[in-house]
């Protein structure tokens, strides 16, 4: 197997893909193409099942496409080594937090590592800005633990949102999915999330499933998918003007941006 290359040069590339799900006759992906250079973040959007996710479960190899290939670097994601290309994603999961486990562990949960290494931790509480959060708390962290080893039940869903950035980023992966929760947060804690992931981000190749306007039209390219395929593509602006499906579905959100 060839090593996933570091660091990634030129980006990612999904070629004229087509996937069916193994014993389905439908068409879940029809002939997608999706560029993406190392430092962007490009984002997918589209209605309930048009295919964002599957896109991603391909990325991570679940499942091979029957169709195109998928490459890193010109190098064809079936001839890496599949432990390695997912040494090399980390996945925010935003409507997930382990209540039952405290903070450092929930942290510590996305490293793929041994024993639970606090100074990991700590660094990357400090990168997500989740070492606010225990100062609010008044924990003190730097000269006692003891709060990391609290659950963090009283956090608020922006701050367990920053709990999934630390987990995510405390790998050191060159690929960041983002799968944005559908459920609301504030705009000023969404705009906060949103800002500390493109700056955890930066050098990495990202991808966002977005829901909402305020993190979609950041993205550097969208992709909006209807029904396995393409529909429309390119940046906020380009799909406003366009005044197709993406202005329809933005329409109502773009208005607070005029
Ligand atoms: P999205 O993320 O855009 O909501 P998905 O990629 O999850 O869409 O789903 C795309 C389509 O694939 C949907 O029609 C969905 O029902 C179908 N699908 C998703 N997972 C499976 C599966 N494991 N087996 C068969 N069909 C699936």
């Amino acid at each position: 197997p060839v090593k996933v290359p570091r660091p990634i040069e030129k980006g990612i590339t999904f070629e004229g893909i087509s996937f069916s799900y193994p014993g389905s006759s439908s068409v879940t992906l029809n002939d997608i193409s999706v560029k993406i250079k190392p430092g962007q973040v490009i984002a997918l959007v589209g209605g309930n099942g048009s295919g964002k996710t599957t896109l991603i479960k391909l990325l991570c190899r679940l499942y091979d496409p029957q169709k195109g290939r998928i490459a890193i670097d010109g190098v064809d994601l079936k001839d890496m080594r599949v432990s390695d290309l997912r040494r090399e994603i980390s996945v925010v999961f935003q409507d997930y937090a382990q209540y039952n486990l405290s903070l450092a562990e929930n942290i510590w949960l996305g490293s793929a590592a041994g024993p639970l290494d606090m100074g990991k931790v700590a660094k990357a509480a400090r990168d997500s800005g989740v070492d606010r959060i225990l100062k609010r708390l008044e924990t003190g962290y730097e000269t006692t633990l003891g709060k990391w080893f609290d659950k963090g039940t009283d956090l608020s869903i922006g701050e367990w949102q920053k709990v999934a950035l630390a987990r995510a980023f405390i790998r050191d992966s060159q690929i960041i999915i983002m799968d944005e929760p559908t459920s609301s947060l504030d705009p000023k804690a969404e705009a906060e999330v949103f800002a500390k992931f493109r700056e955890l981000a930066k050098g990495k190749t990202a991808i966002v499933i977005g829901h909402r306007l305020s993190t979609v039209r950041m993205a550097d390219c969208i992709y909006l998918l209807n029904d396995g395929h393409i529909a429309e593509k390119g940046t906020h602006e380009e799909l406003m003007a366009l005044k197709g499906e993406y202005a329809q579905l933005f329409e109502i959100q773009a208005v607070n941006y005029r």
